[in-house]
């Protein structure tokens, strides 16, 4: 299902960076990322012994998990079921989105609270309930701001990280009358009371899923905030939408993904809240739900996972490679148009939604690697995105001009005549334009490389003529 806010063109991926780019309060909101997020994911991987061997085993887990996936989704529905739990498998977000609705109006439910889940967004599940008539709120902090502005996530673990506190304040007194300054521990208490009376009227609750454990059937959550634990625990029934590549062998695997996940996220050595769901309330249990529903999400998963792209299902989510990226760190979230941004939404997106439509999105990266530094499965994020590349060029889905140039540059890189003819000539006329031995205005379709940068003007001589002249001595 394509996303309502998506963006299918390449000058309108330009064209919202700009945008970002000329935003102060984004651009503050931006180079506070490196000061936290990325320093505490570094500095806590520095301080943890072994954690190069601790991602490279969270990695080798995924790997095999995946690679034996109808096995442990098998022994997964098994484990749900036997603990009363009902497990439904949704191909696509239309199918899950339909699941939901269902379960939801036959037991004439109005009112749904939600934490927050990437895969939901994926889907746009709120829009398909709300269009059934049913009231859905958002309860992680991020996503109620992001709810009542009618905005999207702009990260995956900081969903309004692009608002300052500030702007935050405002809506919240312009839409629901809370009378607040931006202090946030003001604001933290004005959205408790509001959403409390929520949880309180919330006959469902919606959740997504860190983690899946096959052999228990577990669901695990893992949140800073406790919202995750009333939304699971208070309605009467809880439903689970997560996606196939979630799941992990055994309980026994969860303390490496709660170690790393954490520390990628927020530098934190253990998230505030880690929950274990394992089916709905026994009896003699006090606390949580009546039914528990689990929807198992492919959404094109499986088509990915037979394929070279299959690593990008390794992700947990953590939000690293976006804290670190230079091309997110300066447009941030919305930019990319899709779900998912950063690095491996540029991975990811155009796999889900297609290549074609989302031309812009493996070409947003400067391949540096500092994504796959920092990503706590080491994935190998350049890569994916040079593979997503050649996928888009075999396919024939880049812009016209840009095929053409690169054919013609093709050829000439192939003949070793062509090359030196085209590069004299490139010389002397780039020759031309320069002033005090640096190139600041190009021409034409040129002038995006000079608008921020100089570049030094070509050599007069090349390195050929230059090692030609002294075989010569
Ligand atoms: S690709 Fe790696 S760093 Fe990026 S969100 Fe996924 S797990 Fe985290």
């Amino acid at each position: 299902m394509p996303s309502p806010f998506a963006i299918h063109e390449h000058h309108e991926f330009l064209a919202a960076s700009r945008e970002a780019l000329d935003s102060p309060n984004l651009q503050i909101a931006l180079n506070r990322l490196g000061e936290t997020l990325a320093l505490g994911n570094r500095n806590a991987f520095e301080r943890l012994p072994g954690s190069s061997l601790l991602r490279d085993k969270a990695r080798a887990i995924k790997d095999e998990t995946l690679a034996h996936l109808d096995r442990y989704i098998e022994q997964l529905e098994a484990a749900v079921t036997a603990r009363g739990g009902h497990v439904y498998f949704a191909t696509d977000g239309d199918d899950a989105n339909e699941i939901v609705a269902r379960i939801a109006s036959e037991r004439g439910i109005t009112k749904i609270v939600k934490s927050k889940s990437m895969v939901t967004e994926e889907i746009h599940l709120n829009r398909h309930l709300e269009e059934h008539g049913i009231e859905v709120t958002e309860t992680d902090f991020g996503e109620f701001i992001i709810q009542l502005a009618g905005e999207r996530p702009s990260h995956l673990v900081g969903p309004a990280l692009h608002k300052t506190a500030e702007e935050m304040a405002e809506l919240l007194n312009r839409t629901v009358n809370a009378n607040v300054t931006s202090d946030p521990h003001e604001m933290a208490q004005f959205a408790r009371g509001l959403l409390r009376k929520k949880f309180a009227e919330s006959q469902m609750g919606i959740s997504g899923g860190n983690f899946l454990v096959a052999e228990t059937g577990t669901l695990v959550i893992i949140s800073n905030e406790g919202n995750a634990r009333l939304t699971t625990s208070l309605p009467r029934v809880h439903v689970a939408v997560v996606g196939i590549e979630k799941l992990i062998p055994t309980l026994a695997d969860l303390p490496i993904f709660l170690k790393v996940l954490a520390r990628a996220a927020t530098g934190q050595k253990m998230s505030i809240y880690a929950s274990l769901i394992t089916g709905p309330r026994k009896p003699g249990e006090s606390d949580g739900p009546e039914e528990f529903h689990l929807v198992l999400l492919d959404n094109g998963r499986s088509r990915i996972l037979g394929g070279p792209m299959r690593e990008s299902l390794f992700c947990i989510r953590c939000g690293a490679c976006l804290n670190v990226c230079p091309v997110y760190r300066k447009v941030g979230g919305h930019a990319y148009g899709g779900t998912y941004s950063g690095p491996i939404g540029a991975v990811i997106t155009p796999l889900f939604d297609g290549l074609k439509e989302n031309y812009h999105q493996p070409h947003a990266s400067s391949l540096c690697g500092a994504c796959q530094a920092a990503c706590p499965v080491k994935i190998q994020i350049p890569e994916l995105l040079i593979k997503n590349r050649v996928a888009q060029h075999e396919q024939h889905v880049a812009p016209r001009g840009e095929e053409l140039i690169y054919r013609v540059w093709s050829r000439m890189m192939r003949s070793p005549k062509a090359y030196r003819l085209t590069t004299a000539i490139a010389g002397r006329v780039l020759g031309w334009f320069a002033a005090d031995g640096w190139l600041s205005r190009l021409p034409g379709p040129l002038a995006g490389w000079t608008r921020s940068r100089d570049f030094p003007v070509p050599a007069r001589k090349s390195f050929r003529d230059l090692w030609s002249e002294i075989g010569d001595d």
